[in-house]
């Protein structure tokens, strides 16, 4: 039986000014079902990180963030005696190297941004993951998808992968259904096109296939 996972949902925000902010089109749905999934599989305490969206799941420990900074941070108080984490969320990869404390005026025909890089809150943990440990991430790609998709498997040190292949017949984001991609060290399973909540019920038996192989 499962004590506690935590898992990541929807966009992360990064401000410009008061009023601006760069942020992606996820909609929180996928994160939503995978933690609705959990309660209804009796995981007994389910953390869930989540930036800006308005599909919130009841019986959780609900954390609301904005930046990927404060996810960063809930996601590290939390982390330790986390048996699985699943990064669902879309954390902004750059924020403005600037955060302007006045609204930034059209004076000018062009505006340069400055973007620095966000802590990658998964390749960190995947190089502090302790055995039992299962971590799970999520990649939106537009080509190479699988090959990219493997990569980060390896690169973050994760046990399961979700890939969402992005093209205008698979948009992914923001939408009820989706295809995806779940890639291990061992193999790749396609899923074809369903609804999210279908998607979550068949992320969750892989990592529950995945626990019971580790104890054998
Ligand atoms: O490298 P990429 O951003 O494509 O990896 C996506 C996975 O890494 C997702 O599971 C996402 O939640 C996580 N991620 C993260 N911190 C970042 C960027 C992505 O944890 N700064």
């Amino acid at each position: 039986m499962l004590k506690k996972v935590i898992i990541t949902s929807g966009p992360t925000l990064e401000p410009i000014d008061p009023l601006r902010f760069i942020s992606n089109r996820s909609s929180g749905k996928t994160g939503f079902h995978l933690a609705m999934e959990a309660k209804r599989r009796d995981i007994d305490r389910v953390i869930f990180i989540t930036g800006p969206t308005c599909f919130l799941p009841v019986a959780v420990d609900l954390i609301q963030v904005e930046t990927a900074r404060e996810m960063h941070e809930a996601v590290n108080a939390h982390f330790q005696g986390t048996e699985v984490l699943i990064m669902a969320a879309a954390v902004s990869d750059y924020r403005s190297a600037l955060l302007s404390s006045e609204k930034i005026k059209k004076n000018s025909e062009k505006l340069t941004l400055d973007l620095v890089k966000n802590p990658d809150i998964l390749q960190e943990l995947g190089m502090r993951k302790e055995p039992g440990q299962i971590l799970v991430g999520f990649a939106a790609e537009t080509n190479a998808a699988i090959a990219n998709a493997r990569k980060k498997l390896t690169g973050k040190n994760l046990d399961l992968l979700v890939l969402n292949e992005i093209s205008p017949q698979n948009p992914a984001f923001g939408s009820d259904d989706n295809e995806v991609c779940i890639l291990q060290a061992g193999g790749i399973r396609k899923i074809e096109r369903t609804g999210k909540a279908e998607i979550a019920v068949l992320i969750w038996d892989e990592i529950f296939k995945l626990r019971a192989k580790d104890r054998e």
